[in-house]
């Protein structure tokens, strides 16, 4: 008989609490998480803020050595798995060698979309994703005066307003109309404008880059498309990430816009799975194939393949929820806004304390909230709960959406 053998792919917060869920179901075979990051597993959040503020500051790691140890974990740091065969159920690894497995579960998250314009390969441009990233960029910006962040997504704003409040110029290129176009509604989206603006920030909306241009090597401005150099001693490129689908492509493994997957993460081979960042799957309440880009989504996922890799039911039908911390606001998000055709709003924009409702038809279907975090975890509830509130109830404030939440059941 062969013996048990799980392997993991990516040790980032998917791959992680996928090696704890299998113990915590009761896995008792051998256990390998591979992870190309040499550094002990680690929380990616405060990269773009806390990590930045402090040179001395390290990275928060998800679970201590001996948490692996304690758990049997084989963690392989350093090491790149290089091509996987699903026939002969092997991974090859970098530098020679390979192992064998009897289920394999690919979370290989995303990268940085990289920006292709004259200049990107200057000393001084930077992208933002792991830790040795954060670390580079933390260097590089030590000194700097101007930096330039192009894209107004979660990376850019988060590291704009993290420089801003360490006294540096920061000026935030965005290609969109509106910054977090994509993210969040144009009600929180212009709350953040304003927000960044009282920052010091100058935001340009509807610009792309043409050029970043150098002298010695080194980046020293940004020519946009209408023709403005603007100074950059630092340049933080954050225009989105890509799934990192290639060694499941290399396979043979169905992928579109991401790893295919059903609703338990199983993929198109047999014995395979794949989660978090670098997969689409089917998501029940709006009846479309995503792809998110989050902790919630990666965590969730994996408690969802662990069991399913073990043969219990397991579909996966969380309620997503994001949270970006940009300097003094706190935005978190619960749902997703498809289809939208209504807003309720209810707080106080003008102290930045306030809560977006989303409807589609009668149904609510996200919540955004503004540094409101007890709006927000409500939120999750009534959309797990499946519970819409009436325009009356959410004028009354949370205790009137407490009471009605439990009421509903
Ligand atoms: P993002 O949130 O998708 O934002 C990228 C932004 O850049 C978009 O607004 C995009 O506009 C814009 N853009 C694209 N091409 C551009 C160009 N050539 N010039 C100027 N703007 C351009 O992606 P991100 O900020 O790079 O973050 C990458 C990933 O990191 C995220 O997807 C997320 O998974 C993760 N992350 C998450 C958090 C969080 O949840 N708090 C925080 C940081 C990072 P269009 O939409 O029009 O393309």
């Amino acid at each position: 008989m062969v013996e048990d053998h799980i392997i993991i792919i990516g040790a980032g917060h998917g791959g992680v609490q996928a090696a704890a869920s299998l113990r915590e179901e009761g896995y008792a075979g051998a256990l390998t998480l591979i992870s190309a990051d040499p550094e002990l597993p680690y929380h990616k959040p405060p990269l773009s803020k806390a990590f930045l503020k402090s040179v001395d500051a390290e990275p928060q790691i998800l679970k201590a050595m001996a948490f692996y140890e304690g758990q049997g974990i084989d963690l392989r740091l350093g090491v790149t798995a290089t091509g996987i065969d699903p026939a002969a159920r092997t991974v090859a690894l970098d530098g020679g060698g390979s192992l064998s497995w009897t289920r394999l579960l690919l979370a290989t998250g995303a990268r940085p979309r990289r920006l292709d314009i004259p200049g990107n390969a200057l000393d001084g441009v930077f992208y933002l994703r792991d830790c040795a990233d954060a670390r580079a960029l933390r260097t590089g910006t030590a000194t700097a005066g101007d930096i330039v962040v192009i894209g107004g997504g979660f990376i850019g704003l988060e590291v704009a307003a993290t420089m801003a409040l360490a006294g540096k110029r920061v000026t935030v290129i965005e290609a969109a109309d509106r910054l977090l176009g994509r993210a969040v509604s144009a009600e929180v989206s212009s709350h953040m404008q304003a927000y960044h603006e009282s920052l010091g920030i100058r935001l340009l909306t509807r610009t792309t880059v043409r050029a970043i241009e150098g002298a010695d090597g080194r980046a020293a401005s940004v020519v946009t498309e209408a023709g403005e150099t603007i100074p950059a001693d630092a340049v933080l490129v954050g225009i989105g990430a890509e799934p990192d689908t290639r060694l499941a492509e290399a396979a043979g493994i169905d992928c579109e816009d991401g790893i295919c997957v059903d609703a338990s993460c199983r993929t198109s081979a047999d014995g395979i799975f794949a989660i978090g960042d670098c997969v689409s799957f089917p998501h029940g309440a709006s009846g479309r194939r995503l792809r998110l880009e989050s902790v919630q989504n990666a965590t969730d996922q994996a408690r969802c393949a662990a069991k399913a890799m073990l043969g219990q039911d397991a579909d996966f039908d969380a309620v997503a929820w994001f949270w970006s911390d940009q300097g003094e606001r706190k935005l978190q998000m619960a749902g997703l806004g498809f289809d939208i055709d209504r807003e309720v709003v209810s707080g106080d924009r003008d102290a930045g304390a306030f809560a977006v409702f989303l409807f589609s038809g009668e149904r609510l279907v996200a919540l955004e909230t503004v540094n409101r975090p007890g709006e927000h975890m409500l939120g999750r509830r009534m959309l797990a709960a499946g519970f819409s509130p009436t325009d009356a109830q959410i004028a009354e404030g949370p205790a009137a959406l407490k009471a009605a939440l439990a009421a509903f059941g």
